[in-house]
Parts: C-alpha cells; structure tokens; sequence
C-alpha cells in the first residue's frame, strides 16, 4: 500500500476558539503548504481535514463530532485531525469519535507534517499527546494573507490558577517567544505588505518567560512594546487583552504617546463584585480595575476599552450580579464580552455553591449585552464629527467593505479597491 504522503495534495482548516487557535492554524497551514500541500477551503473535498478545536466553547465536543460527520459524509476516504485545547484535554474522547485518524495535543501539533506522514485511513485514531507538565517549547505562529490584520502570537499559556479556566490544562505553563525574534517577525510581516499586527496570547501580560540555550530568559512586555514600536512598516499595533494587574501604568503612558500603539485596551474583568473575584481566584479587586480605566482615561480620553465578564458564576447572586452591572455601567468603558458561565470538567469552580440556574445565568447575559449595547452606541457617538484614521480590510463582501478607526469603532462602506489594507483619514457621521 502507497503511504499517506504519497497520495496526499490538499488540506483544509477548520478553527474554532481565540485569535491564538487562529493564529496558529495559520501557521500550521503554511507548513503543510512548505512540505507540498494545497491549501482548500473546508467546504471542498480534501485529502485531509484539519480541526483546530477550543476548551472554551460550550460543546466542543459536540461541535468537533458533527464536523466529523460532516468530513464522513463529503469525503468517507481523507484523513481527519484534531488539535488544539480539546484535543489535549480529552485526547481519548476524541480518538472514540467514528473518522478521527489522528489527534494531536499541545506539544505535537507542529509536527503535524511529521505525523501524516505516517499515517494509514482505517487504523484507529492515533494519539500523540504528552502530560501537559511536560509542554515547554514555544513556538510562534501569525496569520498571513488571512486579514489585514495579523494576529501574532508571543506568549502561550498561563501561571494563574483561575478557578473557572481550564487553559492552563490545554495550554500548560506560562512561555514567550523572545523580544529579538517577536521583532524579525514583525518585520517579516511589514515585509509582506502588513500594516496592523494584534499582540496575542493566552495571558500576555506575562510575556517574558522562556528558555533560550538552556539557560531562563526573563524579558517583559514593556520591554517588547518599545521594542516593536521602532519597527519600519507596520503602521498600528493592539494589544489583544491584558489582564489589570499586569496593564502597568508605564504601558499605559507609553501607549498613550505611541503613534503605532493604538489607543484600544481588552482587560478582562470577569465581575464586578469582590466576593465573585476572590472566588474566581483573580488577582486584583474592582477598585484596582475601575483605578486602570481611570488612568487610561486620563491619558487618552478618546480610547476604546473592551471588558471581559462572565456572569452566573457559582454562588453569584442577584446582589452580586447587581454589583456586577452598577459597577460597568459607572465605568467609562465602551463594550463587553459578556460570557455565560458553564461547568468545565476539572476546574475548582465546580466545588463552589450554589449553581445559578441556567435561565437565570441567560437573563443576567441579556442584561448585559444591552449595556454593552448601549456603552458602544455612547462611545461612537462622542467621536462624531471627528476625522480619524481607517484601515480598510481588503475582503469584498457583497460590495462592502470593513475597517476601524484607531480606537476600533467599525466603519462598513462600499468598497473601492484603491482603500483595501490602506489607512484613510474618515470623517465620522
Ligand atoms: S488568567 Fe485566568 S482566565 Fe486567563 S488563561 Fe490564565 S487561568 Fe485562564
């Protein structure tokens, strides 16, 4: 019999999850290309199918088999992977799924190409997944040619212990890619015609960690902005999300007189109540927060800041959740991702009670995204009248294209080439 590789022409992504699982399909992407795929889209028929799944989503399991049956249904003969958080928390469940042939955890799913190759369609799926305590290596993924905007990974894992995450069981210890290599991979993306890079990671605050040569390197994130900041030809980075306690002030000030930082903060929140906070193990209180909001406020009236929350969260009562609310709608923050809390296997929240009932944790989710609502419909419109600086996105969709202004409100008008992945002064209205 021929092996896999022999055969094997083109392959096709499916992601689910963050920017990082973005990211990192992408990269996974231009290996398999380097070593002679044909990159498909996951509507057509491929010789492999690739699944980049997520911890997070409700239902991953869920979603991950009816994608299977899917592939099964279009094209009984390719080979189906699974990878990413799910496939290293339940490599077992996965490999039970009828049509899986490989599953690939944290600390193999870069050596995808090395895998296939060895691989036969009808043997039962192959696990290739260590214990998560073992993952240290880093290795740094972006998107290219995917969007304008480029998600670059810098950091991966985490060190904290929220008591609701099971990301530092997917995605083990906190890691870095050093500043010296962040920055030749800024610089090969301003190469490629790149003009926006989005800093990810799973906790990016916490940049610095890694090992080089066998010795402990210990960098910082401050380093890393001032570092990237210098780079010719990338026009505007963000920064993805930061958790409080790690959005110093020096950051912010930096930011604030950066002309390529723009002035767009993600600082998760989770809740707005002390009590919920300690429960969830966070490591800061309201008051250092509604502080952090402040400070970017001063320096940069004009900025955008995105909010994190979860709501429903075990023992979170109506005066919690009240708390909660009172809380956001007196910060000048200009919208929410608002995340109803669901059991996840292993974590320490699962010994906290009372549950909250589930159509209580909905009601509490709809009241929030009509705050947020109402936050980014105030913060849009306090900048009408003003002109500022687009970067159109170079997708035609049914006419139409997308950019954002600097401090990231959406701009969606018909398309015109000679706009796509280039900044235009725009007036708001
Ligand atoms: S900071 Fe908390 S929520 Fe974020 S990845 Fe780490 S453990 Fe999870």
């Amino acid at each position: 019999m021929p092996s896999f590789m022999e055969q094997v022409k083109t392959v096709a992504f499916h992601t689910l999850g963050c920017k990082l699982n973005f990211s990192e399909t992408s990269s996974l992407s231009r290996l398999l290309e380097q070593d002679g795929f044909v990159k498909t889209d996951f509507d057509d028929t491929a010789d492999v199918y690739v699944i980049n799944t997520c911890s997070v989503t409700d239902n991953a399991d869920k979603e991950c088999r009816q994608l299977v049956r899917r592939i099964q249904r279009r094209a009984p003969e390719s080979m189906v992977v699974i990878t990413g958080c799910y496939a290293q928390l339940k490599p077992e469940e996965i490999a039970s799924i009828e049509g899986v042939d490989l599953v690939l955890g944290a600390a193999e799913k870069f050596n995808i190409a090395e895998h296939l190759k060895n691989l036969t369609k009808g043997d039962s799926a192959k696990i290739c997944s260590c214990d998560i305590e073992d993952v240290n290596s880093f290795h740094s993924s972006y998107s290219l040619h995917d969007r304008t905007r480029t998600f670059l990974k810098v950091q991966d894992g985490c060190d904290y212990n929220c008591t609701f995450c099971t990301i530092p069981m997917a995605r083990g210890k906190s890691r870095s890619d050093s500043v010296e290599n962040v920055v030749k991979n800024a610089e090969k993306l301003a190469a490629n015609g790149v003009k926006e890079i989005v800093l990810t990671g799973v906790n990016l605050g916490d940049f610095g960690k890694g090992f080089e040569g066998g010795k402990k390197r210990e960098e910082t994130f401050f380093e890393l902005i001032q570092e990237l900041d210098k780079v010719e030809g990338i026009e505007r980075y963000r920064i993805s999300s930061i958790e409080p306690n790690l959005l110093t002030a020096e950051i912010i000030e930096f930011v604030a007189n950066s002309r390529k930082f723009m002035p767009h903060f993600h600082i998760p929140l989770q809740s707005g109540s002390n009590d919920i906070l300690g429960l969830m193990r966070r490591r800061y209180r309201r008051e250092l927060y509604a502080e952090k909001v402040g400070l970017i406020k001063q320096f940069m009236p004009h900025c955008s800041i995105g909010v994190d929350v979860i709501v429903g969260f075990p023992s979170e009562s109506d005066e919690h959740f009240r708390e909660t609310y009172d809380f956001l709608h007196s910060l000048d923050v200009s919208y929410l991702h608002v995340f109803t809390y669901s059991e996840r296997a292993n974590t320490l929240a699962l010994d906290i009670k009372p549950v909250v009932p589930v159509n209580v944790r909905h009601e509490r989710n709809k009241m929030l995204r009509n705050l947020s609502h109402k936050k980014l419909q105030f913060f849009t419109e306090q900048h009408i009248g003003q002109t500022r600086k687009v970067l159109f996105e170079s997708h035609n969709k049914d006419g139409m294209m997308e950019g954002y202004t600097d401090n990231y409100i959406k701009i969606t008008t018909p398309f015109r080439e000679e706009w796509s992945n280039n900044i235009i002064d725009w007036e708001l209205r």
